[in-house]
This record gives structure tokens, C-alpha cells and sequence, in this order.
């Protein structure tokens, strides 16, 4: 089984398009959002959800009030401001470090887990999908990350299926390491802008890190060539395959507004056919070697 992750530095560069394409051109991969801060591929593949699993991810501080004393130690020692004045535990301000827990000398705190955020096992049109959802507010991203590949990974081994395809939360911190740690390529998805290029050398470097084979794909490169050729020729001096350039075109808005991939809205668009001659390259690159 093969596990490509597709990444950027930042949101917005059409990293779920492209995600959401190769996944109706593969016909038959699992494809698992890894964006669980803002997952968007449900927007483009509808998915049907068929199972719901709670995601624990954190915890909170619990006050047992008949073993409390009312000392206010716990309100003096929490640094996230979190026990009220009444001794009451702010859910949204606790960050469940238990510092409160052994401070208190009525060992009247516990620590229990906390429902962070939902993972769903479900179908599209074009097969199946993991994702989730973090609740507003909750943190450990990374760990719902690896609940989300994990599913994905027990669906493709009971399915039989021989690819993932992983949308990569943007940026570098520790949900995108959580989304490449063990694949065998991430394609970063970037834009011939001053930022793209900053954002793909810091993606570059993690994939390197990682040893995890990069590819690059350069989208509405035509809005600035020569920022493009820079790209081109950083990847050519450093041995990383650019699989392709993906032209400008508002149709890949109006799709996404209609809740479609640019496959479906526009399949015979230079963007759709040159995301076709992409994934044939990727296709190639990872199941050729
Ligand atoms: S530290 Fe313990 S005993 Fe003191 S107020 Fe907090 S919960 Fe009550
Ligand atoms: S667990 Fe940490 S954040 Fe939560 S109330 Fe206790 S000291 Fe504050």
C-alpha cells in the first residue's frame, strides 16, 4: 500500500482541489482529510458518513466540592486563568495540565478526558473517506491526525485498496508532521509568489527531514513566470521532480462554490487536464519505483 500526502506552507493554494481530483482519478484509493482544524474536502466529495467515533484528546480538571477546603490554591496556581472565583473550572480555559491537581492539599481534583472532536469513517461517490473534526477551541490536532490515518489505513488493508491519498493540514507544525511521518511521497502544492516560495523551502525541508520524496506542483503559475522559473530551477539544482504547472483559471473558484471538484465542473479545462497529466506523473513516480 502507497500513502501520498498532499501539502502546502499555507491554506489556500489548492491543495484540497487537487486532493479532491486525485481522488476521483485514482477510482479507487481512501482518501483521508488530515485538515481537521478546517477539513473543506467534504465540501467538494459529500461524503455519507457511516460510522462516528468520539475523539478524547485532551483533558480538564474536575473539583470534587465535598472534599474541596476553599483554600484557593488551584485559582492561585493555574496559569490559563481557569478556576473562577467561585472555584468553578472554566471548560474553555483549562488546558487540563493538572498543575491545579497537585497543588490542591484536599486532593480534591481529578483529571478526566474530554470529548475534543469527532473522527468518521464514510463514503463518496468515488470510495471512501476518513476525516474529522476538532471542536472549536480544542487543541492536539496531531493526535486526531494519526486517529484519521489510522482509520484510513484499517479501511484500505479490510478494502483492499493500494493507495491513500492524505490532505495535509498547511504550515509545518505538528498536524502536517502527524500527516507525512511514514508516507512514501508529499507533493507540495505552491504559488509563484514571494511567500510560495518561502512556504515550499520550509515544506521541502520537513519532507527532507522526514525522508519523504517530494514533489512539486506550481499552481496558477502563470501569474508570475518568472517567480515560476525560480521555482523550476530551485527544484531542478536540488533533484525534486516538478510534476506540474497548474494555469490561473476562475473556473476553479466558481467549482468550488458549486460544491464540485474542477473535474466534475469543467473536466475539459486546461486546469482539469493538466491535473490529469499530474496524476499520471505521480501515479508513475510512486508505483514504478
Ligand atoms: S486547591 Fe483544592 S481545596 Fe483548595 S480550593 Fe482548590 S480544589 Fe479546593
Ligand atoms: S488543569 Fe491546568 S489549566 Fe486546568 S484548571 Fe487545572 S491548572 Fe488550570
Amino acid at each position: 500500500m502507497k500513502q501520498l500526502t498532499i501539502l502546502s506552507g499555507k491554506g489556500g493554494t489548492g491543495k484540497t482541489t487537487l486532493t479532491a481530483s486525485f481522488s476521483i482519478l485514482a477510482k479507487n484509493a481512501v482518501v483521508a482529510d488530515c485538515d481537521v482544524d478546517a477539513p473543506d474536502l467534504h465540501m467538494l466529495l459529500h461524503p455519507e458518513v457511516m460510522e462516528m467515533q468520539q475523539f478524547k484528546g485532551s483533558k480538564i480538571a474536575v473539583i470534587d466540592e465535598n472534599k474541596c477546603a476553599r483554600c484557593g490554591l488551584c485559582r492561585e496556581k493555574c496559569a490559563f486563568a481557569a478556576v473562577t472565583s467561585d472555584l468553578k473550572v472554566d471548560a474553555i480555559a483549562c488546558e487540563g495540565c493538572g498543575v491545579c491537581a497537585v497543588a490542591c492539599p484536599a486532593n480534591a481534583i481529578t483529571l478526566v478526558e474530554r470529548v475534543s472532536g469527532s473522527a468518521y469513517i464514510s463514503k463518496t461517490k468515488y470510495g471512501f473517506m476518513s476525516h474529522a473534526m476538532l471542536y472549536p477551541g480544542e487543541s492536539n490536532s496531531g493526535k486526531l491526525v494519526t486517529l484519521v490515518r489510522q482509520n484510513a489505513k484499517i479501511l484500505a488493508e479490510k478494502e483492499d485498496i493500494n493507495l491513500i491519498l492524505i490532505d495535509g493540514s498547511p504550515g509545518i507544525g505538528c498536524p502536517v508532521i502527524a500527516s507525512i511521518t511514514g508516507v512514501d511521497a508529499g507533493l507540495v502544492v505552491t504559488e509563484p509568489t514571494l511567500s510560495g516560495i518561502h512556504d515550499l523551502e520550509r515544506a521541502l525541508q520537513l519532507l527532507n527531514h522526514f525522508r519523504v520524496t517530494p514533489f512539486v506542483c506550481i499552481n496558477m503559475y502563470d501569474i508570475n513566470v518568472v517567480n515560476t522559473e525560480s521555482i523550476v530551477s530551485f527544484c531542478r539544482k536540488n533533484c525534486i521532480e516538478v510534476v506540474g504547472k497548474i494555469p490561473f483559471s476562475p473556473k476553479v473558484t466558481e467549482a468550488m462554490v458549486n460544491g464540485k471538484t474542477i473535474m466534475e465542473y469543467s473536466p475539459k479545462s486546461a486546469v482539469a487536464k493538466e491535473i490529469e497529466v499530474i496524476w499520471k506523473k505521480v501515479v508513475k513516480l510512486m508505483f514504478d519505483n
